[in-house]
């Protein structure tokens, strides 16, 4: 078993890592601040050549590994979890078509990510379709000229507000039928100005081929202030056949696929996330002292700081585990890619919790829980008073 990363592999580490510092931390506040849409270093992100990592080699030159992905999107996410979110989103909309799109529907659909830097949006979500996706009702109904009508409503939809393209999960045949189709919606494509400032407030797009797609206000979230999310209606959009991906009742079967190449990639962002977590709390509790000692030489605090790196380190492990297992494409890849996503998930919460904890009243004055002394000086007081 080799635990080494490939020359190429350490490469794009490397560039993603120079990305990261040069492009995404000097600006991080500001944007914050703003809940500003990061379209700016999306651009460069593409002309770097970190996004779209998913296209077939046919389409783009060269074909990029799970692992290299996995590798780059968690560096992403080591300087911005949103811009990553953002990022790997494309490879979400998009894999579907590089998996099951024929080789006209991958240059039409595909083509245009590699020419420019545009963004992709996966919806599959909806009001009443969270977790149990077969219980939407986006409905796609058959004309007698052979095209379709799409129309229905999703919700909390990564890149909808920018994006120049919309994979689009609906029920085919009856409304209330098992059938799921998979179609590709190319819109005009934003601007650069529309980019950076554009469409926070909605979107309205009427298709030129008939129908409206319309775009909500972007969701003010808690975190991934950086990626953008909205709710998207489809109002009789007309569908041409050559739109649909693969047989137009297997989306399930698509769906699975994407998840299946995804999980590992959101864990990857979990990893990247709960890294950068460690990191500056361990920068930060190495500086300052309190009871005449750095804080990370407390005892308490430096088992809070152990238990954050064996996370760390354990997630990346079960994501390694699951990017190997979908590059060589072993049976058992989708249970690995909910383990890696599961621990990566639970090793950023836990760093993210932790680690603002450890920065005590300093950094995080509406941390109230602080006040009255912090959970670790309440914990030594227990530990003097029980034993
Ligand atoms: C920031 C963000 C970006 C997103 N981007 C996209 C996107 O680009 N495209 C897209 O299609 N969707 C997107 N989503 C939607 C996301 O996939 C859904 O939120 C997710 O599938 C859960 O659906 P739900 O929110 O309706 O929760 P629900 O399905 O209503 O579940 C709520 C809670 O109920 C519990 N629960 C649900 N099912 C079970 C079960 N079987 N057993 C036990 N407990 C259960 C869980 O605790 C769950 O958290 C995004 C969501 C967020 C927050």
């Amino acid at each position: 078993m080799e635990f080494n990363l490939s020359d190429h592999q350490r490469m794009y580490v490397e560039t993603v890592r120079r990305f990261v510092k040069t492009e995404i931390l000097p600006r991080i506040l500001e944007l914050e601040g703003k809940h500003a849409f990061p379209g700016e270093i999306i651009r460069k992100a593409w002309e770097t050549g970190i996004l779209n990592l998913s296209i077939p080699g046919a389409i783009k030159g060269y074909e990029m590994d799970a692992v290299s992905a996995a590798l780059i999107i968690e560096e992403l996410a080591y300087g911005d979890s949103g811009i990553a979110t953002s990022a790997m989103c494309n490879d979400l909309a998009n894999s579907v078509i590089a998996q099951h799109g024929s080789g006209p529907q991958q240059e039409a659909f595909l083509r245009p990510f590699v020419d420019n830097p545009l963004l992709a949006s996966f919806c599959l979500t909806e009001p009443g379709a969270g977790s149990d996706n077969s219980a939407m009702t986006t409905f796609m109904s058959c004309r007698e000229d052979g095209t379709y009508l799409l129309n229905g409503a999703k919700c909390f939809i990564t890149n909808a507000s920018y994006a120049a393209q919309f994979t689009v999960f609906c029920k085919v045949g009856k409304p209330t039928g098992n059938f799921m189709a998979c179609v590709i919606v190319p819109v005009p494509a934003p601007s650069p100005e529309e980019l950076a400032f554009g469409f926070e407030q909605g979107r309205k797009i009427a298709m030129s081929t008939g129908g409206n797609i319309v775009v909500g206000k972007g969701e003010d979230k808690l975190g991934q202030r950086l990626s953008n999310a909205a709710a998207v209606t489809f109002e009789d959009v007309v569908i041409a056949p050559e739109q649909i991906i693969g047989d137009r009742r297997l989306g399930f079967r698509y769906v699975i696929d994407v998840l299946d190449y995804a999980r590992p990639m959101v864990a990857a962002i979990g990893v990247g996330l709960a890294r950068r977590a460690l990191d500056v709390t361990l920068n930060y509790t190495r500086e300052r002292k309190q009871f005449g000692q750095r804080i990370c030489d407390l005892p308490v605090a430096r088992d809070t700081l152990t238990t954050m790196w064996k996370k760390v380190e354990l997630a990346k492990l079960a994501l390694m585990k699951s990017a190997c297992a979908l590059d060589e494409k072993t049976e058992d890849h989708g249970l690995y890619a909910s383990l890696a996503k599961n621990t990566a998930a639970e090793a950023a919460l836990f760093c993210a919790n932790e680690g603002l904890h450890l920065h005590g009243g300093y950094r995080f004055m509406k941390e109230y829980e602080i006040y009255e002394g912090t959970r670790e000086v309440e914990d030594m007081i227990i530990g003097r008073e029980i034993c």
